[in-house]
């Protein structure tokens, strides 16, 4: 998987391909698909969402350029398999799921491999985590409307913010650097997530 998928399409980051090495995708996903989990492709993980597909995981977590000292705010657990990668490249991840079934089921897999250095909980992402910020960087792995600004707020001076942004049906991969004189945008490319639904995303069906 590392090395066709995500090395060969320019992943260079050392410490993003040792992680997806390391982190064992098929216990994300229910037991009927775990011969598929290293595909090239998302996986569906119940509820109508889905594990990301691994070269979107890479190039997310890439563009965060997380050191062990960083503590990072994800928006959107789905299975937990991109918060196990950032906690095996982060100081301290703190995660948000809005539904609960899913929100279990991570929690359980990610205490299961002993990932002591995950905090999560189960409510609206969108508000972000306002009691921990400000946040070193922050990843949203649902697609949103717009950029929402508690994010831009819950940053550190220095602190990166990697967020889909679109349609329903595709979006564009931003990242967003905080500076002392103001927020710098940068397009990644087009990306296509599950819809980020909450007060500052979109309304619940
Ligand atoms: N990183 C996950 C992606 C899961 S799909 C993985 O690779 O498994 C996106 C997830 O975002 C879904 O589980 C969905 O329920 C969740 N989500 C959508 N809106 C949210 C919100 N406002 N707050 C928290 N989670 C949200």
């Amino acid at each position: 998987m590392v090395s066709k998928q995500i090395e060969a399409r320019g992943i260079r980051d050392h410490g993003v391909l040792e992680a997806m090495r390391k982190v064992p995708r098929h216990l994300f996903v229910g037991e009927a698909l775990q011969d598929q989990a290293y595909g090239d492709f998302p996986l569906p993980i119940g509820e109508g969402q889905t594990i990301s597909q691994p070269y979107i995981v890479a190039e997310m977590t890439q563009a965060l350029e997380l050191t062990k000292e960083d503590r990072v705010l994800e928006i959107g657990t789905g299975s937990g398999y991109q918060t196990a990668i950032l906690a095996e490249l982060a100081y301290r991840v703190y995660t948000i799921e809005r539904l609960r079934t899913l929100f279990i089921k991570a929690r359980k897999i990610l205490d299961e491999l002993q990932y002591h250095n995950v905090v999560a909980k189960c409510s609206d992402g969108t508000l972000g985590w306002p009691e921990e910020s400000p946040f070193d960087a922050i990843i949203v792995t649902a697609g949103s409307p717009e950029v929402p600004e508690v994010f831009v707020e819950q940053l550190d001076v220095g602190g990166r913010l990697v967020i889909p942004v679109g349609n329903q049906y595709s979006q564009s991969l931003l990242k967003i650097v905080r500076r002392e004189d103001g927020a710098y945008k940068t397009d990644l490319g087009g990306c296509r997530f599950v819809k980020l639904i909450g007060e500052h995303g979109w309304k619940e069906e």
